[in-house]
């Protein structure tokens, strides 16, 4: 299962880790000559958006992405990753791929709530540390979009569809839930 990792800015090598770990072969995606390969689903990982959204258009990764995302790649997006999915940023004129369908709010926990760790139920199952760093809100969402967790009311892991998206961090827990839940997306749509 050959997983691409955006691999610009941010924390990348922790979800590196964390695939190989769980057999997975991932690969840093860092220009344009990465994508020449086949894989079978993409990483976008937590770090600032806005840096990571002109810095994939500057390298010409946008477009290829964004349709291959559009085209069903499974595709899971932590913290600014979510950002980059969402179809609406509050407090951010500029929408990146604007696939799945909810808004967010970015850097909606205040100051000095900026980083702080919870657990919650993921997915029906048992709790799961949750580790956030400056992580956005979900405000809204679309009807396909399901809610895998919450904490006080807002949900703070979803998917839609070939889409998995979290606010927090699993990558920086030793919990390896919700990595196990992506990869088994990506093994029905795969077969791998
Ligand atoms: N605050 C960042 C942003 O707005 C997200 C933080 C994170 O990815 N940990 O993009």
């Amino acid at each position: 299962m050959r997983i691409g990792v955006l691999a610009l800015q941010g924390a990348f090598i922790e979800h590196e880790r964390r695939l190989a770990e769980l057999g997975a072969a991932p690969f840093e995606i860092r220009e344009r000559r990465d994508l020449d390969a086949p894989f079978d689903g993409l990483v976008l990982p937590g770090g600032e958006s806005t840096v990571q959204g002109k810095l994939l258009r500057d390298l010409g990764l946008f477009e290829p992405l964004r349709a291959q995302i559009a085209a069903g790649l499974p595709t899971f997006g932590t913290c600014a990753g979510l950002i980059l999915l969402a179809k609406e940023i509050l407090n951010d004129p500029l929408v990146h791929f604007g696939l799945l369908d909810v808004v967010v709010e970015r850097n909606a926990y205040g100051r000095q709530l900026g980083s702080f760790h919870a657990e919650a139920p993921f997915a029906g199952g048992a709790p799961i540390p949750l580790s956030f760093i400056r992580a956005p809100a979900i405000r809204a969402q679309g009807p396909d979009v399901e809610t895998l967790a919450t904490v006080d009311g807002i949900p703070v892991a979803v998917r839609q569809g070939n889409l998995l998206a979290t606010a927090f961090h699993p990558e920086l827990d030793p919990d390896p839930t919700v990595h196990r839940l992506f990869l088994g997306m990506v093994h029905q749509v795969s077969g791998r």
